[in-house]
């Protein structure tokens, strides 16, 4: 019996299984290389099939359809074409240009983009598995109950993997928000990631405990704690059961009706977030639209997207936020600048107020939107007043422009704020005044008040969202909002915190907005508050 262990909180679950360890193509690196012309020719053919391949597997899963606008886009060519015109071979030029790519979006602190550096790690391996000779499914043979252990797992492997059948994922690499965990959470897998070298470790067939709760990994375990972990397994089964039998009822708390929406990055979460039982959308974070894209969408593409989510919400709320981009998100198209500082330079509302023609597109189209469903508008990261009139100047310019035009959409489209600085704290009464509403951005708002970067491990202590100060931020919050009338939700990651539930309701808040794949449990905690 062997014992693994890793930080990185992944899922919530523990899962008993055979080890399949996956055993990759080797992509080892050929430096022996023909003319500059033969190689770049090479490439050219690796990538033409990899977009063919990608073309059909984008038919049936839309991980692949991002796949295919990065693989398709001339900046990915370009990088590649220039290693080899430097004296690289073809697939030392991909192992190049990749890790340019990856290092790029990697660094940034967030969600989204790190997803884009594991698709573009995936796209990278496509392209070489097709330069050595075509792409193997690496998950052949994998049986009902298995356990995938492997080095790393991107998105395209979990559109190979068959996840109503496995029960989770062990890796080397990986972190919190890496693909692997979103995923594992939306399918409640157990999931233990950056293990490291501990990974090797496990053989195919070993027998495993994995467990997500305590970031562990037992290889072989004896018979008395194989059995321990199997009562534990049976015992979260039946309360996951329990858990999804509220999910799609309405909730209460000391008689009032307690909302428990979803956050949503595409559509497509949007339709999944209301089969799994959720009141609507609390935060529609409109950054994929830009970021898929090498060029900004347009307004009629942006206004596709929305009514689409709107439509798939059937008449429940839909919170679209405003585009939260800049400092560490760059979109290259835009021409950022590299800040010294970027958490606390130019993002979110001060990017959309500064690029007005911009912000009246995504406005307007959110506007059209809102003719097709309970559609709200929210503002990112606001820390003044003067910059909530500004939006909302802009919202109603571009309202008298579609009336002028004839175009249909909601002259009285609620209006909201994320209250995720310490200043909108600290001057929420007078927001109150001018607002519909409230969400309590819980990410952002703890790496401001605690002066701690989310991404900072060395500070992670202090990365607290039960940290005196933040809970002290919350109340104040939900206190005035409750005092103007307006409605406060909160869609950072404490709300789908279970252990928060409790606190939150006694401050007063009434609206929640978590992950998918926490719909469930949160709903289910509510019910069983104690005062309730
Ligand atoms: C937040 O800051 O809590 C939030 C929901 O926004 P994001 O995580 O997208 O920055
Ligand atoms: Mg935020």
């Amino acid at each position: 019996m062997k014992s693994l262990h890793t930080s990185v909180r992944a899922s919530d679950t523990i899962a008993v299984g055979r080890a399949f360890v996956v055993t990759r193509q080797s992509a080892t690196v050929v430096a022996d290389r023909g003319s500059e012309s033969e190689e770049i020719e090479r490439f050219d053919a690796a990538l033409q099939s990899s977009i063919a391949q990608i073309e059909v597997l984008a038919e049936s899963n839309d991980i692949f359809a991002a796949h295919l606008e990065i693989a398709s886009d001339e900046m990915l060519r370009d990088s590649v074409v220039e290693y080899i015109g430097s004296g690289s071979s073809a697939t030392e030029a991909c192992q190049s240009a990749c890790g340019d790519l990856v290092a790029m979006f990697a660094a940034m602190d967030d969600e989204y983009l790190s997803a884009r550096a594991d698709d573009i790690k995936d796209i990278f391996a496509r392209i070489t598995a097709n330069l050595l000779g075509g792409v193997v499914n690496p998950f052949e043979g994998v049986k009902q109950g298995d356990i995938i252990v492997a080095k790393e797992l991107l998105p395209s492997d979990m559109a190979l993997i068959d996840l109503g059948a496995i029960r989770g994922f062990v890796t080397a690499l990986g972190s919190t928000t890496s693909h692997v965990c979103i995923m594992a959470r939306n399918h409640s897998l157990a999931a233990v990631v950056g293990l490291g070298e501990q990974v090797a470790q496990i053989a195919m067939g070993d027998m495993l405990i994995v467990d997500s709760i305590e970031g562990g990994v037992i290889v072989n375990p004896d018979s008395q704690t194989l059995d321990s972990y199997l009562v534990r397994e049976l015992n979260l089964e039946a309360l996951r059961k329990e858990q999804q039998a509220v999910a799609q009822n309405g909730v209460e708390y000391q008689g009032e009706k307690v909302a428990v929406m979803a956050n949503a990055g595409s559509v497509e979460d949007v339709v999944k977030a209301i089969e799994s039982g959720a009141d609507g959308i609390g935060l529609f974070r409109s950054e994929f639209l830009y970021l898929n894209s090498s060029v900004e969408p347009t307004e009629d593409e942006q206004y596709e997207a929305y009514s689409a989510a709107a439509r798939a919400c059937g008449g429940r709320p839909l919170t679209i936020r405003t585009l939260d981009i800049g400092g560490d998100k760059a979109v290259p198209y835009l021409g950022f600048e590299r800040e010294e500082n970027p958490f606390l330079g130019w993002r979110a509302i001060r990017v959309s107020l500064d690029m007005e023609q911009m912000f009246c597109r995504q406005l307007r189209a959110i506007l059209r939107a809102s003719s097709e469903g309970d559609v709200r508008v929210m503002f990112p990261m606001i820390t003044t007043i003067e910059e909530l009139a500004g939006a909302k100047a802009v919202l109603e310019k571009c309202k008298a422009e579609l009336k002028a035009e004839g175009v249909a959409h909601n002259q009285n489209i609620k209006v909201g704020v994320m209250i995720e600085t310490p200043a909108a704290v600290l001057i929420a009464d007078s927001l109150a005044e001018q607002c519909d509403f409230f969400s309590i951005g819980t990410n952002d708002l703890v790496q401001y008040i605690m002066a701690a970067d989310r991404a900072n491990i060395k500070v992670s202590h202090l990365y607290n969202p039960y940290s005196a100060a933040v809970v002290k931020a919350i109340k104040m919050t939900i206190v005035s909002a409750v005092k103007a009338g307006v409605e406060c939700g909160m869609c950072g990651e404490l709300a789908s915190d279970s252990s928060a539930v409790e606190m939150l309701l006694e401050a007063g808040l009434r609206k929640f907005s978590v992950n998918t794949g926490s719909i469930a449990k949160i709903k289910y905690t509510i019910t069983k508050t104690k005062t309730n």
